[in-house]
């Protein structure tokens, strides 16, 4: 028996049930990753759709399964080209018997796995797929996918009461594998159209992609540094690399699995520390299997610009603006330094993501699917359902959605930058400016700017909006929505 395992967002040997269930045949193996073309094209809104960041991790978490697979004595087969074409092709050549793969659930992952299926089963070839990306599996869920709570703290409560987390899949020590085939080479950034990007050493962390990185990552913030034990009151931060746990590359390419992270956590609990920050870690991973769980549950309408809850808001489609938002030149120091950071990292805190999408959606307007496709282009930490899901949310548009609710952005800035080190690191023409005017920068004096070496309009830009008058006019316009019937869901462009 032979089964190619179809490698996806499932980068790793750990708690990998495809190829767990592929070892207990006793057959052989052959791993395979396919660089499908589609992924890097454009997004609708002409952004590239992976980034040289997230394409970066990617090489590198390529890299690192590729050793891995070596050292077991094989190699990860690597392969350009559309895997519904590629994987056929392979099966014939190889004799192979099974594929197995772990299942994804939005439009266009699923689309590529049915065309996929159709062909291997017409060429009597067996395919199974897994679910792998969450903490909790959908079998054990206290209810149907179809049923999943609309509203997360209901979710979270049910989940904790009457479901449990699996045990790991072992890692495999001794695997049989396809000899003879060409390994193929991983590609390099510039064959797949794209600049390598310069490290930048204000980056919270140089990430680094692959299983082994995941893993020592996981063991700095649990074991190493204790970090875990401050989880709850640091993980708003914006400055280092250890206000949070920044597992989420690592997670969104499957190098690290969720459950891996919680039996960790249960570990800690055991033999360090048990307290409301080591419950908030698994806190969070419910969030994104949430997300996961309710783009299961909708299909397609996370992507309308209606989301989740259909609510037919007039969104502008202003370039101007809208390049002012992603360049980080709003006149915001908040908003520009976190817009900044994305742009040179691949990286932005939670505290920053919720406030530039809240500043892009209810202060300016804006199409929220522009910038969750510009989030998509950037993040090195992607993740289909948590970045269209989040910000389904934060546009108003999610399926909790609570009337007109928006960030304010000065005191959020003051709230959690009070001393300005996180806009003064990425705007060091604001250095000067004491802590108290630095997050409004507009209001100073012409003396002052002269006093702190910054010209509005010249050195910083002019604040583009008023932020009490924009957020009336769009909280007119939110609620002229509330009034509308839902938007025909056919008419609406998808990602
Ligand atoms: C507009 C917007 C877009 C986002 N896009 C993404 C995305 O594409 N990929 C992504 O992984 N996260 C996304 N998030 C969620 C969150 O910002 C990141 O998961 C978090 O900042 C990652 O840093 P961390 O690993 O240090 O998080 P920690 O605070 O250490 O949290 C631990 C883990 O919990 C999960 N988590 C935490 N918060 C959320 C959340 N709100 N939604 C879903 N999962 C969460 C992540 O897997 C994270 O790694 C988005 C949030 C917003 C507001």
């Amino acid at each position: 028996m032979r089964t190619l395992i179809w490698y996806r967002n499932d980068l790793r040997l750990h708690d990998h049930e495809p190829l767990y269930r592929a070892l207990q045949q006793e057959g052989q193996i052959i791993p395979l990753y396919c660089f499908d073309p589609r992924q890097w094209g454009q997004t609708a809104f002409g952004f590239a759709k992976t980034g040289s960041h997230r394409t970066q991790f990617l090489l590198e978490s390529l890299a690192d399964l590729r050793q891995s697979w070596q050292a077991l004595g094989g190699d990860l087969i690597l392969r350009q080209g559309l895997p519904e074409a590629v994987i056929p092709e392979l099966v014939q050549q190889l004799e192979i018997d099974a594929v197995y793969w772990h299942e994804e659930i939005t439009a266009e992952e699923r689309a590529v796995a049915e065309i996929l299926t159709a062909k291997l089963e017409s060429l009597g070839v067996r395919v199974r797929s897994f679910w792998g990306a969450t903490l909790y599996r959908p079998d054990n869920l206290p209810f149907a996918l179809s049923q999943v709570p609309e509203v997360f703290t209901q979710f979270r409560k049910r989940v904790e009461q009457d479901s449990a987390v699996d045990p790991l899949f072992p890692v495999p020590k001794q695997v049989s594998l396809v000899e003879g085939v060409p390994p193929g080479e991983l590609p390099t950034l510039e064959s797949l159209g794209l600049a390598t990007p310069t490290p930048d050493e204000r980056a919270v962390l140089q990430f680094v992609g692959g299983e082994t990185t995941a893993l020592k990552r996981l063991h700095h913030y649990l074991w190493g540094t204790d970090c875990l034990k401050r989880y709850k009151e640091t993980r708003n931060g914006l400055l280092g690399a250890d206000y949070s746990s920044k597992f989420s590359p690592w997670l969104a390419l499957g190098c690290l699995s969720p459950r891996k992270i919680y039996e960790e956590v249960q570990h800690y609990e055991a033999n360090r520390f048990k307290n409301d920050s080591t419950y908030w870690l698994v806190f969070e991973l419910l969030w994104r299997d949430y997300f996961r769980f309710i783009c299961a549950k909708h299909g397609n309408k996370v992507f309308y610009p209606s989301g989740l809850r259909g609510l037919s808001i007039e969104w502008k489609q202003d370039w101007e603006r809208f390049e002012l938002w992603r360049q980080g030149k709003t006149g915001f120091p908040f908003i520009d330094a976190n817009m900044q950071e994305l742009a040179a990292t691949g990286f932005m805190s939670n505290r920053g993501r919720q406030n530039v999408a809240s500043f892009l959606t209810k202060k300016l307007g804006i199409d929220w699917r522009m910038g969750a496709e510009w989030f998509e282009s950037c993040l090195i930490d992607h993740d289909v359902c948590s970045n269209y899901g989040n910000w389904n949310y934060t546009a108003g548009v999610g399926n909790d959605a609570r009337g007109f609710r928006y960030f304010n952005i000065p005191k959020q800035a003051k709230d959690y930058d009070p001393q300005g080190a996180y806009v003064k690191h990425w705007l060091p023409q604001l250095a000067q400016i004491p802590a108290k005017q630095v997050h409004a920068p507009w209001r100073l004096q012409a003396v002052e700017q002269t006093r702190f070496g910054v010209r509005i309009g010249v050195d910083y830009p002019a604040p583009i909006v008023d932020l009490e008058k924009s957020v009336r006019a769009n909280e007119e316009i939110y609620n002229r929505a509330l009034n509308r019937p839902p938007a025909s869901q056919r008419r609406e462009r998808w990602r």
